[in-house]
């Protein structure tokens, strides 16, 4: 990883790939994301050609590796995982790019932070498979073209805004994955209960959902979580009130908020008195890092209209005063 990457890392989680869609029939929802994938599918397998390279974006948690796994299982080609923060130089892409079969796929989460030399070295694979070795150095350097097999590339960004134009226009396929419907994560929830041996009635299904973030990730989470609470507190099998318990327990609102979201929109609204104000600012007055905010806290904020974004920056909605139990402020005369 850079040095300037100050997150946490993702944690391996064995348990998300126990749960992931390993076909596109199983794919719950993003249903005309599915739908074109499809055709790129069918297109590929009746000519004998890799996929087109293939660039998803949007928060994490939604699917953008699910359906990168789920494209080769549908193909039977081979899959190479890295990610952007993993590959500082030429030579540490060099060798996926070389051992690639053909028709097979490299997938690299977290692309917009690819160094810009590799990106740039990624330009001639993406176009006519080959890379430019430059050999030596000074007056006896010389470039060598190396032929690669045509394989697919397919990237995954939170910010589609931060990649380059060359590099964006090198992915023929753009996909943006957007939060999911209630009904769409109960029926996530339901089928992953059934994959953990638990048993969910429908409305705690409905609850869990609600309170997930339109998130699959988060729903796989909170899932866990209110059946070990279950099998403790109760007999195994979730009910509303036990999922409700569980929640709360956790400090999951109603809206399925959490304790950093709610500290966002408290901080907004009793720091910066509604805002507008920039998220450089919210992220020093929260000690956070910004890439959180503007990845992780402030898409659903967003989404659900807590808050919204003006020119000057973000502002908290009457919705949010609401929310937090505030009365909100007499909007300014026009
Ligand atoms: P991302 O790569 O966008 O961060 P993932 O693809 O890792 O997100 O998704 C996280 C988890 O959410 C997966 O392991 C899977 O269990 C679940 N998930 C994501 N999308 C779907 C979907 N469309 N249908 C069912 N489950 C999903």
């Amino acid at each position: 990883r850079d040095v300037h990457d100050d997150r946490p890392q993702r944690p391996a989680d064995a348990m998300d790939e126990k749960l992931r869609p390993q076909r596109l029939a199983e794919v719950i929802g993003q249903r005309a994301v599915a739908e074109r994938l499809s055709i790129a599918l069918e297109a590929s397998r009746k000519r004998g050609e890799p996929l087109p390279h293939i660039l998803f974006d949007g928060p994490p948690g939604l699917g953008k590796t699910t359906f990168a796994t789920v494209l080769h299982n549908e193909l039977g080609v081979e899959l190479a995982m890295t990610s952007g923060p993993a590959l500082a130089k030429n030579a540490d892409i060099l060798p996926y790019l070389t051992n690639a079969s053909a028709g097979s796929i490299l997938f690299i989460d977290e692309i917009h932070r690819l160094p810009r030399v590799v990106e740039e070295f990624i330009y001639p694979v993406m176009e006519d498979f080959r890379v430019d070795i430059v050999l030596g150095e000074g007056m006896n350097a010389r470039t060598v073209n190396l032929p690669l097999k045509k394989f697919t590339i397919i990237g995954a960004t939170t910010r589609s805004g931060m990649l380059s134009g060359p590099l964006r226009d090198r992915f023929q396929l753009h996909e943006h994955l957007e939060f999911y419907e209630v009904e769409e994560l109960a029926r996530i929830v339901a089928i992953n209960a059934g994959k953990l041996r638990t048993t969910v009635t429908g409305d705690a299904a409905q609850e869990l959902a609600r309170r997930s973030r339109g998130t699959p990730r988060l729903a796989n989470s909170r899932l866990r979580w209110v059946r070990d609470y279950a099998v403790a507190r109760a007999d195994g099998h979730i009910t509303r009130p036990i999922a409700v318990d569980a929640l709360d327990m956790q400090e999951v609102d109603v809206e399925g908020l959490d304790r950093q979201d709610r500290r966002y929109i408290e901080t907004l609204i009793r720091v910066f008195r509604g805002g507008p104000t920039g998220v450089e600012a919210m992220a020093a007055t929260m000690n956070v890092a910004v890439d959180t905010l503007t990845d992780e806290v402030e898409p659903y904020l967003l989404r659900r209209e807590f808050i919204v974004r003006t020119p000057r920056g973000r502002r908290a909605t009457e919705a949010a005063y609401l929310h937090l139990g505030l009365e909100a402020p007499e909007p300014d005369p026009p």
